[in-house]
């Protein structure tokens, strides 16, 4: 275990020992239940209601405005669901082609049941299709779901500049953030959005817990009905531990942030530069410059992403190929095909993402492993005999 080699934080990350520690009270003594009026209640508000500000801190909001969920898919679904309840037959729905399935699944379900849904494209950089964006009718009955950065490429859209366009012609504007978050500022009081969805288990906070801002004044019908929990928007007595670790994990999180942008970056950079280097018929996917700073996703023409993956495997190397949630399916991820990257390529997309945890070993062992990796498969490969014919 101590010589494995983590690089798929973008799938999920390490709990911080912090987050760890803040959480373990709430597991044993502390145990009471917030809405409680005597002192075992009492006693953990005061905990949640930390953790509201920490959260709230790390993205310029109110306390008031943080919701608590169970993950990112539950505030995705909330934010979208929760809208159409409210708008009904009117509801249209605004998105990308490259959603993680939180939001796309989301949105195509609602079409299901009346709403209109427009799809925005991308161009081959990862890139939202501006002309497309502007030329698309916007109301008063619309949200526009795009997300802050992509889970596989790490591209990221500029939300600032669309959520004004939105607000400017009267829609609403909800930005999935579970990969911006913690990685890059995110400032809601900068930028005009109405709702944004994050995931604990992205930024060091465990698995089960997320958060969902959403602006003072929006209406919204709960996705879970109940008591009175989370302000009437969440029923469901708090998972105070899990809760504290969010909070704790977000504190972290600021504390981090320059480092994220400095250190992690260079050494993304270098993997990135490296690899380009000395792999034959490798290929950077999304665009270089607005990229969040951990993520590398390149790919090795001719080969099967899935060969890759089992190779640095056996070399301890933890990666991903596409989306973990579509690793099994020998597809290429909805992502890779939306940039229209040719087959030979969109086949081999491998994705590397860092995390504070990582070091510059880390790094210079999949540099030493890799060109021999591509080397072996290449010549093992069908695509490259056919090619050669
Ligand atoms: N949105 C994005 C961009 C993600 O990367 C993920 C997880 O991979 C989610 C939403 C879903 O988050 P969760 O796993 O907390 O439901």
């Amino acid at each position: 275990m101590e010589k494995q080699i983590y690089l798929d934080n973008n799938a999920t990350t390490q709990v911080a020992p912090e987050v760890i520690e803040a959480m373990l009270p709430f597991f044993s003594g502390q145990y009471g239940n917030p809405s409680s009026i005597h002192w075992f209640g009492g006693h953990v508000k005061k905990y949640v209601e930390t953790a509201r500000e920490q959260v709230a801190q790390l993205l310029g909001a109110s306390p008031e405005e943080i919701i608590f969920t169970s993950c990112g898919s539950e505030s995705d679904n909330l934010a979208l669901k929760g809208f159409c309840g409210v708008h009904g037959s009117f509801s249209r729905i605004i998105t990308s082609t490259v959603e993680h399935p939180a939001v796309r699944n989301t949105a195509r379900y609602l079409q299901g049941r009346g709403a209109l849904l427009t799809e925005l494209e991308v161009d081959s950089d990862g890139n939202l299709r501006i002309d497309q964006f502007d030329s698309v009718p916007v109301d008063n009955n619309t949200i526009v779901s795009l997300m802050w950065a992509n889970n596989e490429t790490g591209v990221i859209f500029p939300i600032s500049e669309l959520a004004a366009k939105v607000k400017g012609k009267g829609g609403f504007f909800h930005t999935d953030a579970v990969q911006a978050v913690g990685k890059i500022p995110v400032d809601v009081k900068k930028v005009p959005i109405d709702m944004l969805a994050l995931s604990g288990h992205k930024i060091h906070a465990p698995k089960g817990i997320g958060a969902i801002y959403i602006r003072k004044g929006l209406e919204l019908e709960p996705l879970l009905h109940g008591g009175h929990q989370e302000s009437g928007m969440r029923a469901g007595t708090e998972n105070v531990p899990y809760i504290v670790g969010l909070g704790k994990a977000c504190e972290l999180a600021l504390k981090h942030m320059d480092e994220e942008n400095t250190r992690v970056r260079a050494m993304r950079d270098r993997l990135e530069r490296e690899l380009l280097k000395r792999c034959a018929g490798a290929k950077l996917n999304g665009s270089r410059e607005m990229r969040l700073p951990n993520t590398a996703n390149i790919s090795f023409e001719f080969i099967e992403g899935e060969a890759i993956l089992l190779h640095l495997d056996e070399n301890g190397i933890a990666a991903s190929s596409g989306s973990a949630c579509t690793t099994g399916s020998l597809e290429p991820s909805h992502v890779m095909r939306a940039m229209g990257l040719p087959y030979t390529f969109a086949h081999s997309s491998t994705r590397f993402s860092l995390s504070r945890y990582n070091k510059e070993e880390h790094i210079d062992k999949v540099i030493e492993v890799m060109p021999g990796i591509v080397d072996k498969l290449r010549s093992l490969s069908p695509f490259v005999e056919k090619r050669n014919e």
